[in-house]
Formats: structure tokens, C-alpha cells, sequence
């Protein structure tokens, strides 16, 4: 019998998610169909619930349901206890287990997809919502000389070097900073995981911080060239990526934690990537 799972979002039209795990079973020979799930504002449980009674094995979540999935799982997984956040659901018995692989999802396309180490780098991410969250423990996993986080709002990026300092296992140095102490400050590798790009907005950030042979890292993807990796590009910066990898990759997590298998991500990296130039 085919297994049944779905992304629950609301917009969901959006979604690349029915074809990057269509693509996924078709690689790796599994036998599963794929579907988008619309759910109101206030109504994900509702919509899940049915999803479930019907036979469902487990879902994706996205925006704005990540919190929803957060309050619904039965087990969180370490993943997604840190994240604060959900999006990925398995249903087994009564349970609903939930893991949060955005980042791990980026890490893995930094260090295969984009041989790009972490080790011993000084590593910049900007923004401090739900995609920082997730990825500060597997960044510093990789111990990076120092992680700084800068975020338009203090507070949060102060919130969030805290909680990575109480949680990380390593003993990387991390900072939670505004804006204003990015002056004569340079890094290997600069992350924008702020949501600036999706209306083609630039973070205010000095052109300076890239430093020489650094990677620029855009976690939206599907823009082209955002205003950031034209900053970078404009500095000298000849390493440019955005954030479609990390969607594959936190694809094939998911689908791996569901069916046991990993598929391979190339050709669907191949299929969604938009040219940066
Ligand atoms: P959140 O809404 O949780 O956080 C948004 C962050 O962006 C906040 O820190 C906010 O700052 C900051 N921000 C927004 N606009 C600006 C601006 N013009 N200048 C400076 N800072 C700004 O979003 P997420 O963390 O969930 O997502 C962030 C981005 O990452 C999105 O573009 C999303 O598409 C992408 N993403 C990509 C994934 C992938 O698989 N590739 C997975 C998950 C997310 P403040 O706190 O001051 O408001």
C-alpha cells in the first residue's frame, strides 16, 4: 500500500515540497505519494487530525505552522526542543514525533554540497528568528572560531547567544550583537538568515565584513541574486550560495528519518537551483 504524507502550510501553493519528495521515492524506489495540505489560521490540529485518521505517516510543516506542530507533537526531538520550532512530523500509534532538520539542513549544504568547513572560521549569521535558532547548535557542532549573531533587534540576537552558550556542547564563543559592531569586523563565512530578501530588502551591514576567499550565504532561496549576495558580490565575494541546498537537505532528512533511506540530493538541487548571476 502506498504511504501517504503532505506539507501543511497556509499559503502552501508555494511549496516544492510534493516535488523535491516525489523525486526523492523515485531515486531511492519508495513507494509513497506526496501532497500539499492548506489549513486555516487557528486550524492546523483540525487539519492534521484528518490527515492522521486517514492513514497519513507524517508530514513537513511551514510557515506559519511551525509553532502550532511544536505544541502538537507528543515527543520533541533535541532538534527541535532547541529550535523552539517544528517541520518535520512522523505518526506512529498515538505518538507524533517532531524533529526541527533546517539546521542541519544548511550545515550539510555548507560542508558537502559547498565544501565549505566550519572548523576554525569566524562565522557570521544575521537575523535572529527561527531559521538562527535552528542552526545555532549544528553550527557550533562544527566549532567554528567564534559565531557572531547580529539581529535589527538587540534583544533577540542577545537571547540567542545566550541560549547557544548554555546548550552547545563545544566551547565556541558567541556573541549576540547589533548591527553597529559589525564596523571592522570581517568573516569566513556570512549567513543571512534574515527574511530581508523576500522583499528585496539589504540588512544594514558594511560591505567590509567579507573576508578575503569568504563564502556569502543566503538562506532565501529562489530570488536570483538578493541585495545581499549583490553586496557580497560587489565586494570581491566570488563564493556566493543561497538557501536552496539547505531545503534539499533538510528534504532528505526528513525523508530518511521516515522511510530509512537517504536519497541523493543532486539532481533535485540541480532542478530548483535559479542562477545567482
Ligand atoms: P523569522 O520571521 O523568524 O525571522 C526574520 C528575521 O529577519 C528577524 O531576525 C528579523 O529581524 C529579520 N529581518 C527581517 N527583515 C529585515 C530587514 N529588512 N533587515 C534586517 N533584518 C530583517 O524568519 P525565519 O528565521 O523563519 O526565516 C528567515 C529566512 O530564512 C526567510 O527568508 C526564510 O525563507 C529562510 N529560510 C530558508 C530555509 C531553507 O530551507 N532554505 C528554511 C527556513 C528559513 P527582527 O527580529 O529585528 O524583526
Amino acid at each position: 500500500m502506498t504511504d501517504r504524507y503532505a506539507v501543511i502550510g497556509n499559503p502552501i501553493e508555494q511549496s516544492k515540497s510534493p516535488l523535491i519528495h516525489t523525486a526523492f521515492a523515485q531515486v531511492s524506489g519508495q513507494d509513497i505519494e506526496y501532497t500539499k495540505l492548506l489549513a486555516p489560521l487557528g486550524g492546523f490540529a483540525e487539519v492534521v487530525d484528518a490527515f492522521r485518521t486517514s492513514g497519513g505517516r507524517g508530514m513537513n510543516v511551514t510557515a506559519p505552522f511551525k509553532l502550532d506542530a511544536f505544541a502538537y507533537a507528543t515527543d520533541l526531538a533535541p532538534s527541535a526542543q532547541m529550535a523552539g520550532a517544528v517541520n518535520a512530523m512522523k505518526f506512529e500509534g498515538g505518538k507524533v514525533y517532531a524533529e526541527n532538520f533546517d539546521g542541519v539542513g544548511l550545515v550539510r549544504d555548507l560542508l558537502h554540497n559547498l565544501a565549505c568547513p566550519l572548523k576554525g572560521r569566524r562565522v557570521l549569521i544575521l537575523g535572529a528568528g527561527g531559521a538562527t535558532r535552528g542552526a545555532l547548535l549544528p553550527l557550533l557542532a562544527e566549532e567554528p572560531a567564534e559565531l557572531m549573531i547580529v539581529n535589527r533587534t538587540l534583544a533577540k540576537a542577545e537571547t540567542l547567544a545566550t541560549l547557544a552558550q548554555k546548550h552547545q556542547t563545544a566551547s565556541v564563543p558567541v556573541q549576540g550583537l547589533g548591527y553597529a559592531a559589525l564596523q571592522g569586523q570581517a568573516f569566513d563565512v556570512v549567513l543571512n538568515a534574515t527574511s530581508s530578501s523576500l522583499t528585496a530588502e539589504l540588512p544594514p551591514l558594511p560591505a567590509s565584513v567579507f573576508a578575503p576567499g569568504c563564502l556569502a550565504y543566503d538562506l532565501t532561496y529562489g530570488k536570483g541574486l538578493t541585495p545581499f549576495l549583490k553586496l557580497a558580490s560587489e565586494s570581491g565575494v566570488t563564493r556566493l550560495a543561497d538557501g536552496v541546498g539547505m531545503l534539499a537537505e533538510q528534504a532528505a532528512e526528513a525523508f530518511a528519518w521516515w522511510r530509512g533511506v537517504r536519497p541523493d540530493t543532486t539532481s533535485v538541487i540541480q532542478l530548483l537551483t535559479i542562477p545567482l548571476r
